[in-house]
């Protein structure tokens, strides 16, 4: 069971960019490989969008950069190379230099896990497995999923300390978690300090964002409406939903922390206050960044994605595939986001949160 005093507040700027911007495609300037000076090292990257004022670049390593090209600190300038991802073991190589000889690289089929000398396969299975039940259970609900361009880090730090040093290191700015998939290094950072039941399922839902966003469930380079990746967290941070032998019952699936919050949430309340929830989270993801609703974003992103998956799969992958598609560097609308829904699930959002409530009522 997680903790629902710790706030769950996940890091996803895969989207880092362009998205605030209007609803039209910003000008992309001439693809192209660029050379430039960041994080300490000289990189190199793909130029993904060239506007005044803001380049992003794709490095090899999987890392999404964000940068003024005009700021003379990053000295970018244009090269000649053609762009290939960083092959295995150089990335592991350069791994072994970031972090020093207290840490051992592990290399599995599907990550490069960095963790403190000594602590076994714990980690590098629990990572495995969490993968491999997440494209299993995508790929048989007719969801696209693809190979992965690059191996997946995933970092143990040893404690809590340690991880929060780590987090300042790479710029990121976050308190009260256990663990997290950071969007622009692409990577999970998690520690080995606390209790393991609690830290585990932070892992098996940060593993779930960075499965989405290195399969193509989501794109890098579009707004994924936050109830459908955080539903998808929430999904994956069960036990059961990663292990094979249990993954089988529906009752081992469900989060019951999730769960538990809607039914205390909307005990002897009207429908209309659960469809005004599930509209809120259709139009926007200004739930999410409000600590008074956060926790009920989850629980109900939870609720309306479990649902989909459960009973209406087709829907369920309809929907991911639509979002993963979209054109890149764009916001996305509130209107569109409604639309797509609607459109997709074939009624309108009331008659949805209808079917969503009961079906976890009954749960
Ligand atoms: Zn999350």
């Amino acid at each position: 069971m997680t903790n629902l005093n710790l706030t769950r507040v996940c890091l996803l700027c895969a989207c880092i960019l362009a998205c605030n911007s209007a609803n039209t495609a910003p000008a992309v300037g001439p693809p192209g490989m660029v050379e430039f000076f960041a994080s300490g090292k000289t990189r190199q990257g793909l130029k993904l969008l060239d506007v005044t004022g803001e380049m992003i670049v794709l490095g090899r390593d999987g890392w999404m950069h964000s940068f003024n090209p005009a700021d003379k600190k990053y000295q970018v300038r244009t090269i000649e190379d053609e762009y290939s991802p960083i092959e295995v073991s150089q990335m592991r190589t350069e791994l072994g230099g970031e972090f020093g000889n207290q840490f051992e690289i592990k290399s599995t089929k599907n990550f490069l896990l960095v963790q403190p000398k000594g602590r076994g396969n714990k980690w590098s299975n629990l990572f495995e497995q969490s993968h491999r039940a997440f494209t299993s259970y995508m790929t048989r609900r007719g969801v696209n999923v693809r190979q992965g361009n690059f191996p997946m880090v995933a970092v143990v730090m040893p404690d809590e300390a340690a991880m929060y040093r780590e987090f300042k290191r790479i710029g990121i700015q976050m308190n009260r978690v256990a663990g997290v998939y950071a969007g622009q290094s692409n990577r999970v950072i998690t520690h080995d300090g606390g209790r393991q039941d609690f830290i585990a399922a932070t892992v098996r839902h940060e593993a779930a964002h960075q499965s989405a966003f290195n399969s193509g469930v989501h794109s890098r380079l579009t707004d994924t409406p936050k109830w459908i990746s955080e539903g998808i967290g929430q999904m994956f941070e069960t036990a059961g939903m990663t292990n094979a032998a249990t993954g089988a019952s529906r009752e081992e699936r469900i989060n019951r922390d999730s769960l538990t919050f809607i039914k205390r949430t909307y005990k002897g309340r009207s429908d209309t206050d659960f469809s005004a929830d599930v509209m809120e989270l259709l139009s926007g993801d200004t739930m999410f960044d409000n600590p008074r609703t956060v926790s009920k974003a989850y629980a109900v992103a939870w609720a309306m994605m479990f649902y989909l998956g459960e009973r209406e799969p087709k829907h369920f992958a309809q929907l991911l595939n639509k979002t993963a598609t979209r054109p890149p560097f764009r916001n996305y609308p509130r209107k569109d986001r409604i639309n797509d829904v609607e459109r997709i699930l074939g009624c309108d959002t009331f008659e949805f949160s209808k079917r969503v409530s009961w079906y976890v009522h009954g749960l």
